[in-house]
């Protein structure tokens, strides 16, 4: 059995979860193609506070974690199930960090904002990995490899969030241009990502000038390094969704294995 593929996702707004584009059709035809996963391990940017913890309840819950949006948004529910083993096996794999065992998370926007067109059925067990924000990007990336077994176990690692995040700067002018530090960020990202450079892309405050715009905070860059960090060599890494949403938002798209 050939290792599973881990993906990561640029989920951009959540008001692609009611309104279909390029984006949503592009995730509809990954969730076609690959192979099915026996469970999903989603490390979502909208998961990032204080220390490491997994979903561990057998029902988690849809969360409706953005304010402001239309009520069919708020309507949505993603009914998977957990997978509190798989939540355990996790816990194990990433000692000696401490792992929390969360009952009170559930599943936020950027995990079912994609898995809905993925998985439209959410007929696979979903669990979520929550972001230490005390870590630094390297310190991500080495606590991701311990993850590496679950490839094997035919678990998809699906990274949820936006190598280029920026919402003071979004443009909501469809003729406009994305901005030069934006797409200057995203092309470096796409350059490194495809040499297999990981480590300046762990360190990314300093991969391009564009740096400080595109990832003003970190939560959004920083799944991408849950799925780079399970490469292998031989590994095919493909990058099948690009392009920048509103101008300062990537939706970049990162498959590692399966191509
Ligand atoms: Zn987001």
């Amino acid at each position: 059995m050939t290792a599973h593929p881990a993906l990561f996702l640029g989920h951009g707004s959540p008001m692609l979860a009611i309104e279909p584009s390029r984006f949503t059709v592009a995730w509809e035809q990954l969730g076609r193609e690959l192979p099915r996963p026996s469970a999903i391990l989603a490390v979502s940017a909208h998961w990032y506070g204080r220390g490491t913890a997994v979903t561990a309840q057998s029902k988690p819950r849809t969360i409706h974690d953005f304010y402001g949006f239309p009520a069919a948004l708020y309507a949505i529910q993603y009914a998977a199930a957990g997978a509190p083993q798989l939540a355990a096996r996790v816990a194990k794999l990433l000692a000696p960090a401490a792992v929390r065992l969360d009952e009170e998370w559930g599943l936020d926007h950027g995990s079912w904002s994609v898995l809905r067109y993925l998985y439209p059925q959410a007929e696979i067990p979903v669990v979520q990995l929550s972001l230490d924000a005390s870590l630094s990007g390297p310190q991500h990336y080495a606590l991701a490899q311990r993850l590496a077994p679950l490839r094997d176990a035919g678990v998809l690692v699906l990274g949820s969030g936006n190598v280029v995040h920026n919402l003071r700067m979004l443009q909501f002018d469809p003729a406009a241009s994305a901005p030069d530090w934006a797409l200057s960020f995203n092309a470096a990202v796409r350059t490194a990502v495809q040499a297999g450079r990981h480590a300046a892309l762990a360190a990314y405050e300093s991969l391009d000038a564009g740096a400080a715009l595109s990832v003003p905070t970190p939560e959004h860059y920083l799944p991408l390094l849950y799925v780079l960090a399970l490469a292998r060599a031989g590994d095919a890494v493909t990058m099948p969704i690009d392009g920048m949403d509103l101008g300062s938002i990537s939706m970049l798209g990162v498959l590692v294995g399966g191509a």
